[in-house]
Order: structure tokens, then sequence, then C-alpha cells
């Protein structure tokens, strides 16, 4: 059994925990690992092995630093296949999901790659006779990111490839979870020799993450993961004087049109609200349907629902997963429970799925409920599985202000074939990533990864412009040069 280790300037060396969680595998229960959960003096370590690095890295001129970059993106290449089953066996995904989160973390890698250019700053000449002004970025120091399950390599990668290459040093704490995929990571940036304490890695769950929130040498922290521990990551980050992007949870609604092209309206929303196993921060999770019988996307998603291959991510044709743990599994079933005594009706209940070879892992089948209350607790609450609510309503108003009416704004989707209705839902629908005819409205890696409202807390998202503008801090210099002005030289 692997007992993860972590990784302190530039040496791999065990935790001094006293206490592991049990890394396992969602599908078989096989336990792969053990997480220690790292002690606060061990955040203490990585923080000081980034400060003694910070300097020189910082004066590394940028077009080398990407160079590590470079020989990355090579390693992330070459180990594709090995991290894809890695990732699928710690969190349950199937392969091709996993191959597709390896992509998007590697796209990040590509773009921070253009960190040399991306840093720029730019200026005026003679804002007075003689007098020149600038804005330079410099990086702000030693950074951290603190993850969560779903996304184990993607989501470390849209900041910390940013951070290095602008010129911070920092500190990547998984989630303890799954901390296998990012073992492997680590691996990889040592062997492209990045200098000791550049970048470390810490597992560990509420003690790392509190000694990382209140170590006075880390000035930035990049969180994802739930609203509850959000907002106070944010609070206690922002009261501590560092700057913070925290990302928090979901409830993503989409609305179909009686005019959308059923066919691929209903593929993608199943896609999105079943992928994963629903554990996407983007996943669908409320389908409002507008126009009443004429709109035949129940029937059409129910079926689509009824023919998703649920098992074991590594096994040909398998196109859903289980979710994370047996308490996850438990929270969504209660979930689907409280919907029903909600007045919801189960259309297609995924609660007891038979997967031959795998009785013990945590799988739940696609759940369909339908005439979801908008004023139940089911139709406001993350579920954070493969659970889909339907809602039906009159008008695209209606559906709009009911987009509205929840709490979170991570993404809203609209299904039609009217380009006017799609103008006026990306016009008035209040989140941070809209989709149109799109299920799951990823940005790339050179666009900001939004999110709004409960989702999101901060000014600054991850990825492209927005975490170069994150990972530095402006300097704006207004000089003269007395001599030449009078031209006395
Ligand atoms: P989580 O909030 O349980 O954990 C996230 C991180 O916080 C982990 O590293 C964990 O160790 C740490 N943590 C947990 N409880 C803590 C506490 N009490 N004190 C200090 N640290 C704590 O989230 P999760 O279950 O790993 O991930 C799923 C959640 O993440 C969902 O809500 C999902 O919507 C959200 N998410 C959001 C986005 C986004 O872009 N907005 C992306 C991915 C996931």
């Amino acid at each position: 059994m692997i007992k993860i280790q972590n990784f302190i300037d530039g040496k791999w060396v065990d935790s001094a925990a006293n206490e592991y969680v049990d890394v396992v595998n969602p599908a078989t229960m096989e336990v792969l690992a053990r997480t220690p959960l790292s002690p606060a003096q061990e955040v203490d370590d990585a923080a000081q092995a980034a400060l003694a690095a910070f300097d020189d890295w910082r004066r590394t001129p940028a077009v080398e630093r990407v160079q590590y970059l470079f020989k990355l993106k090579n390693l992330l290449e070459e180990n594709y296949e090995e991290l894809a089953r890695t990732l699928t066996m710690e969190n349950g995904k199937t392969l091709g999901e996993s191959r597709g989160e390896i992509r998007r973390a590697i796209e990040n890698v590509e773009v921070a790659c253009g960190i040399p250019t991306l840093i720029q700053g730019y200026n005026s000449e003679d804002i007075a006779r003689g007098i020149d002004e600038f804005m330079i970025r410099q990086p702000i120091g030693v950074g951290a990111a603190i993850c969560p399950f779903n996304f184990p390599v993607m989501i470390p990668f849209w900041f910390m490839p940013y951070a290095i290459a602008c010129g911070n040093t920092y500190l990547v704490k998984p989630s303890e979870k799954v901390p296998l995929t990012m073992k492997m990571i680590f691996e990889m940036l040592e062997a492209v020799e990045l200098p000791r304490g550049v970048v470390n890695l810490v597992n560990g769950t509420n003690e790392a993450v509190n000694a990382i929130l209140d170590h006075p040498i880390i000035s930035a922290i990049s969180f994802v993961g739930s609203t509850a521990v959000a907002k106070y990551v944010y609070a206690k980050a922002t009261a501590n004087g560092k700057r913070a992007q925290v990302q928090g949870g979901a409830k993503n609604p989409i609305i179909v049109l009686p005019d959308a092209d059923l066919e691929s309206a209903t593929r993608i929303v199943a896609d999105s609200a079943f992928g994963s196993a629903g554990q996407r921060c983007l996943a669908a999770s409320i389908a409002v349907t507008v126009g009443g019988d004429q709109n035949k996307f129940t029937d059409a998603i129910l079926q689509a629902a009824s023919e998703r291959i649920v098992g074991y991510g590594l096994e040909e044709g398998v196109n859903m997963g289980p979710v994370i743990t047996p308490e996850s599994k438990n929270r969504i079933e209660e979930l689907i429970t409280l919907g029903e005594a909600e007045g919801a009706r189960i259309l297609i209940d995924g609660r007891k799925p038979s997967i031959p070879g795998f009785e013990n892992g945590n799988f739940i089948g696609p759940t369909i409920l339908g005439n979801v209350p908008a004023e139940g607790e089911l139709f406001k609450t993350e579920i954070f599985g493969p659970v889909l609510s339907l809602i039906d309503v009159e008008t695209i108003d209606d559906a709009i202000a009911l987009v509205n009416s929840g709490d979170y704004g991570n993404m809203a989707s609209l299904f039609t074939t009217n380009g006017a209705a799609a103008r006026k839902f990306r016009y008035e629908a209040q989140a941070g990533n809209i989709g149109i005819n799109i299920g799951v409205a990823a940005p790339m890696a050179f666009f900001p990864f939004s999110g709004w409202r409960q989702s999101f807390f901060g000014v600054m998202h991850g990825q492209g412009r927005d975490a170069v503008e994150f990972y530095t801090q402006k300097k704006v210099v207004i000089e003269r040069w007395p001599k030449e002005w009078e031209r006395k030289f």
C-alpha cells in the first residue's frame, strides 16, 4: 500500500502525521493508498522552502522559467494513459472523462508557456515633458492552491503553472481523497529539475488548510470546493490580508425551449447531468422546460438516462462511474428521498443499481425527478450526484426568473434554435459561465473560469489572463532623468 509523502524543498518526505485517511477506489472499494493529515509544521516547512526559493526564481527570466513548463507538458503527454488510469482509480470517473480532464490540465500548461508575453506591462512616454510612466507586473511571493476531489489533476493546473511562470513559488494541497495523481505530477515536476522549493506538495485537510490560511509567508490563496468551506476560506484568507480567489459549489440550471434541436439537446444534457456521475461543478442539475406538452424533452431525457451504462470506469463501454464515497452516496440518496417528500415525482430511480462484480461500489444510477417544486430544498441544494430535477414553466421569462432565483451562479445554459432567445438569455442569466446549446460550459484555458454569486468569492478567476493578474502585483514607475531633460550631458 502506498503511503503518500509530501514534497518539500525538492525532497519527498514522510509526514509526521498522527492520522491518515484511506484513499479508496470508489468502484471496487480497494484501498489504494493512505493520505497523511499533515500537521501545521509541514505547511511551515513548505512555506519556508518556497520563500527561500523565491528570490532566485523571480530573478530567473520568464523565458527560462517557462522552459520547465514545456518539459512538464512533454512528460504529461508521455504519461497520459497512466495518469488517466490512476485518475479513474482514485476518483471513479470513466477513462474517457479522465483523459479529457488531463487534456484540460495540459492546455493550462500550454497557455502558461506564453507568460513572457502575458506578463508584459504597458508604458507611456512623456506623461509630462521628459517624464515616462510604466506599469510592470511582479510576482507576489508564495502562493497556495487548496483543491477538491472532483478534478484532482485539472484544478491545480488552473493556478500552479501561471503562478510559477510569473515568478512565484508555490504549495499545493490536494484533496485528501485523491492524492495519487498529484503525487505523479510532482514526480514529473521533480524530473524536470525545477529548482528546489519552487513547488511544494503538502497533503492533508483541515489542519493543513488552516495553517496555509494563517501562514504569514503565503500571500495568495486559490481555493476550489464546497460553498460552506469556500466562505470560511475566503473570510480567513482575506482577514489575514491575503489575496484570495475562492470557488464554491454550484446548482446549474439549463433551459430547454420547445424549438430546441431535441436529439442534440437530449444527448448533451444527459452528458452534462450524468457525466462524472454528476460530480462536476458545471453539471446540469435542473432542467427547466418551457411550453408544457409541446415540449418533448422530458420523454427524450428519460430515454437517454435509461441508456447510460453505469460501471467501473476502466471497463470498456461504461459511460458513468460511481460517486466518491459511501457518505456521498448516502447523502445523494437522502436528497432524492427529500425531493419525493417535497412533492417531486421520481421518474427514474437510480438508488439501487445493479452493477455485477462491483456490488460494494458507491454507485447511483441516473435519477430524474419531475415536477420538482421551486420552493423546496431539493431545488436549492447542491446534490453533486447523477440527479436531474425537471420543472416546467410557461414562458422563457419564467424560466430565466427561475434560473436567477438560486443562490449559485456557476453555469446556466439554454437550448434553442432561436437567436433572439439566446441573446436574451445570455444577457439576463445570472451566472459566470453561460452555455448556448452547450451542456458543460467549461471555459478554455485562455479564458477565465468564471463563477458568480455563491459560486465564487473574489475578483480574479483562475486560468489565462486572470491567473496572471492574480499571481502578479502591479508596480507603476514614474521616471525622470533631469540631465536628459535639460540636455546637459
Ligand atoms: P470540500 O469543500 O469538501 O473540500 C475542498 C478542500 O477543502 C479539500 O482540499 C479539503 O481538504 C478542504 N476542506 C474540507 N473541509 C474543510 C474544513 N472544514 N476546513 C478546512 N479545509 C477543509 O469540497 P469537495 O467535496 O472536495 O469538492 C466538491 C465541491 O467543490 C462541490 O461543492 C463542487 O461544486 C465544488 N467545486 C467547484 C468548482 C468551481 O469551479 N466552482 C469546481 C470544482 C468543484
